[in-house]
């Protein structure tokens, strides 16, 4: 089967593989259907991502049809259509029970799909713990619906849920690339007061304004002065950094009120600095990435409800074939992408 991989640092390359089979009670195989690619598959391409084994398949963000299940797996039969999670997770362990999954201490818990063990960017998958790891796609509800639920959606969901959001809020999103924009469908589920974006690309501030007339928009350069003239505390009442680009981390702070929280969402190439002596005082509360990626059922549930619409993000579409195209153009930012859907004819 056609499997994108990772080769070394700086090189990808769609290699045929032996189809993948089941190891362990726990595992199913899936028929993938639908896959994208993620902002962190770059980074593994920069070697920025040092737990990414060479050689592994990349990609962990997919729909599919389950393909096979090994005897111990209860949740989904063959022939089920399913979301997979980026995260697997045993469900046993002390941080599954108490809903950390991604510090799942499995040998293959949190992230590893597409990472350390091989993903979804091919024509299929092993999922490990796949009870968990699944969840069946409602009837209703498109496999385009869907793709982005495993991901940058279930990001979005626990980064808006633990970022405790009231009605009364000010809520800064920095960063409307595409998980910035999911964030940002989540947290209009809040129904804050205002909701402010920072984004630097002129292109990604018009989809959102076309799309999400009611949100303000601002740019990096302006962002401190417009939060501070749009909130009543001096500043955001909760902050979330999705941009995790140089200076976004110092923005997201320096732009909260005393007594903010500040959630980081963004996966950063570059170590950060946190600079004490200049937010002494300030008394903020920092939450850190990565996601906890167990409400994959519940968001189904809210985009057959039509609360959640992520279709709109998909601009471009590609057959697996064509990858490496599809990845250009993802990387390049080019031709107005905000994410790509990568299609298995063979599968479809
Ligand atoms: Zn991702
Ligand atoms: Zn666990």
């Amino acid at each position: 089967m056609l499997a994108y991989t990772y080769i070394n640092k700086g090189q990808f390359s769609l290699l045929d593989k032996p189809r993948p089979v089941i190891q362990d009670p726990r595992d199913a195989i899936v028929r993938i259907t639908l896959g994208s690619i993620c902002t962190s598959d770059i980074h593994i391409r920069h070697g920025k991502v040092p737990r990414a084994v060479p050689g592994v398949t990349i990609g962990h963000e997919m729909v599919g049809i389950v393909e096979e299940t090994g005897s111990g797996i209860t949740s989904v039969k063959r022939g089920d259509r399913v979301t997979v999670n980026v995260e697997t997770f045993c469900g046993e362990c002390f941080f599954c029970r108490h809903g950390y999954v991604n510090n799942c201490t499995d040998k293959d818990g949190g992230w590893a799909l597409g990472c350390r063990i091989d993903g979804g960017l091919a024509e299929y998958v092993r999922v490990p713990f796949a009870d968990q790891g699944l969840n069946k796609i409602p009837d209703t509800v498109t496999d385009e619906q869907a793709l982005f639920v495993g991901d940058i959606l279930a990001t979005g969901f626990w980064a808006t849920r633990i970022s405790d959001i009231t009605a009364d809020d000010t809520v800064l999103i920095i960063g409307a690339g595409p998980t910035g924009l999911c964030t940002l469908l989540c947290v209009m589920l809040k129904s804050p007061k205002h909701i402010i974006i920072c984004e630097r690309s002129e292109e990604r501030r018009e989809f959102v304004r076309r799309h999400y007339p009611e949100v303000m928009l601002t740019t990096p350069e302006n962002c401190h002065d417009f939060v501070i003239r749009h909130s009543e505390h001096g500043g955001a009442d909760i902050v979330l950094e999705v941009a995790g680009s140089n200076n976004s981390f110092r923005m997201a702070w320096e732009c909260a009120r005393p007594n903010a929280t500040v959630t980081i969402v963004a996966l950063y190439e570059e170590a950060q600095t946190l600079p004490l002596p200049d937010m002494y005082g300030k008394n903020l509360t920092f939450k850190t990435g990565g996601v906890d990626g167990c409400d994959c059922a519940e968001i189904l549930r809210l985009i057959e409800k039509g609360k959640i619409d992520t279709t709109p993000f998909i601009t471009h579409r590609f057959p697996l074939e064509r990858i490496d195209e599809a990845y250009r153009l993802f990387e390049g930012k080019s031709d107005g992408v905000i994410k790509v859907a990568i299609e298995n004819p063979k599968t479809m």
